[in-house]
């Protein structure tokens, strides 16, 4: 059964129709006009184009906007069948994959801040940082110029950070594709573009070689559909001729319109942060008390155990549970399955060094008074050593759960939708990543504080 999971497109070879089939489709987070979110929904011309092609075909879409990079990544692991994502067709690119016909003409152009004068040419670029997105084409293009013209490359993984580090000064130019500079362009992003563009790269709808063939052929028919009816005209008219409609206008609208994605945000956060919190107190309470163990084995176990999660950065493992685990086992790993994973295996480890070190600290003579009193180990432990231990425990344990908290951020990175993935999916769309990051962040401070005292209100409570 895992085997089959961990292969569908297998199946889908040959005649195998897509009808009433479910497909995964990854995409970038921050590429309007092409995918960006708008009132918490996914939209854009990819999303428009795949949707219709989908319903022309009769086949289900899932999409998971996972980043670019992240995306190609959950394709050549099978956590997704297929990638848009303004994906431009290379030939590179078509020794690992499949595309489909091209469905529009894009390049890379270098964009800089609309105020600065002084970079009007590559020339001017000399020692100085332009940023590119990591694994798209404009890196691929800025790399392969650097030498040429002394500059230096500094990759990030979405148009809208590359776009404020430019604002921000800690990069002088940025390379993305064109039609994607001209529309945040028109938008009001702060950038200008003064250098020509270079042709080339159309994108295309992309699955792994040799696999999904049915998905493949079924959006090229559904495409040639679309542009036979009109309807694909019509998606590109309706977010290329007036780029600038529908923004919020204010920081008001800004808030009350993104709200909803972002209370979606929180819950998340909160949610996996109590699961994993959870799992993490079962598993620090048992390693814990293996590291104080008389057995070595016990000993040696659970100290692997805490120098692995604790010598490893969270962020590794998040890549390594969805990105990893699938290819080395064939298991289908949800994006909630390896969030959990993460940040209870990570908690667990330092929760164990939370439990050594409450037990450890209650003075011996404790246990021993108990034990002359006539109770046995296991009751002295009980009624004596870990309710002590257990009070000392707590200020550290509140704050291991409050880091859990925070940490659950970095989860983004793998799609999963906490609260500053949705902060960033918002000022993906709209450029307005100061006034958006504001907002986050004042709720994960204000969600912060809450859990704060309802933790201190409970630790009075119960360690009285
Ligand atoms: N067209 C570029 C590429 O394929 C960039 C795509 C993107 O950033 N989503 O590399």
């Amino acid at each position: 059964m895992a085997l089959v999971v961990g292969a569908p497109s297998a199946l889908a070879q040959g005649s195998e129709s897509v009808e009433g089939q479910t497909y995964v489709i990854g995409t970038d987070t921050t590429f309007a006009p092409f995918e960006f979110r708008q009132n918490g929904e996914l939209t854009g011309i990819d999303m428009d184009l795949l949707r219709a092609i989908a319903e022309d075909q009769g086949f289900e879409v899932e999409i998971r906007s996972l980043g670019f990079n992240a995306a190609l990544a959950a394709l050549s692991s099978n956590q997704v069948d297929g990638v848009i994502a303004g994906m431009s067709i290379t030939d590179e690119r078509k020794e690992i994959y499949d595309f489909s016909e091209p469905y529009f003409e894009s390049g890379v152009q270098m964009a800089v801040a609309a105020n600065n004068d002084e970079i009007t040419s590559y020339e001017d670029l000399k020692g100085k940082t332009v940023v590119a997105k990591t694994g798209a084409e404009g890196e691929t293009y800025a790399k392969s110029i650097a030498e040429e013209y002394g500059f230096q490359v500094k990759s990030l993984d979405q148009s809208a950070t590359m776009y404020e580090s430019v604002k921000a000064g800690s990069a002088v130019a940025v390379f993305d594709d064109y039609p994607v500079l001209a529309y945040g362009i028109a938008q009001g992003n702060g950038l200008k573009t003064v250098t020509d563009k270079v042709p080339g790269g159309s994108y295309g709808f992309a699955v792994n070689k040799g696999e999904n063939t049915a998905l493949l052929a079924a959006f090229n028919d559904g495409l040639a559909e679309l542009k036979a009816s009109g309807e694909y005209q019509q998606i590109l008219d309706s977010y290329l001729a007036d780029p600038t409609a529908a923004q919020p206008s204010n920081f008001f609208d800004l808030l009350v319109k993104s709200m909803p994605a972002l209370m979606t945000g929180l819950w998340h956060t909160l949610l996996v942060t109590a699961i994993s919190f959870a799992i993490a107190m079962a598993l620090g309470l048992i390693f814990g008390f293996m590291k104080i163990s008389g057995n070595i084995v016990l000993r040696g176990i659970a100290t692997t155990f805490v120098n692995i999660f604790r010598g490893t950065p969270l962020l590794l493992w998040a890549f390594m549970f969805y990105f990893g685990l699938p290819q080395l086992t064939g298991w289908e790993i949800s994006v909630w399955t390896a969030g959990v994973l993460t940040l209870s295996l990570n908690a667990g480890a330092y929760v164990a060094e939370i439990v050594r070190g409450g037990i450890q600290s209650v003075d011996p003579g404790q246990l021993e008074a108990s034990r002359s009193l006539g109770l046995g180990y296991g009751k002295s432990m009980q009624k004596v050593v870990i309710p002590q231990a257990f009070k000392m425990m707590t200020p550290s344990l509140i704050n291991q759960l409050i880091i859990s908290l925070k940490d659950s951020s970095l989860l983004l990175a793998i799609g999963f939708t906490e609260l500053l993935y949705q902060g960033q999916q918002i000022y993906a769309a709209n450029f307005r990543v100061t006034e958006t990051l504001l907002i986050v962040g004042i709720i994960y401070f204000i969600a912060i504080m809450a859990l704060t005292k309802l933790a201190n209100y409970a630790d009075r409570r119960f360690n009285k």
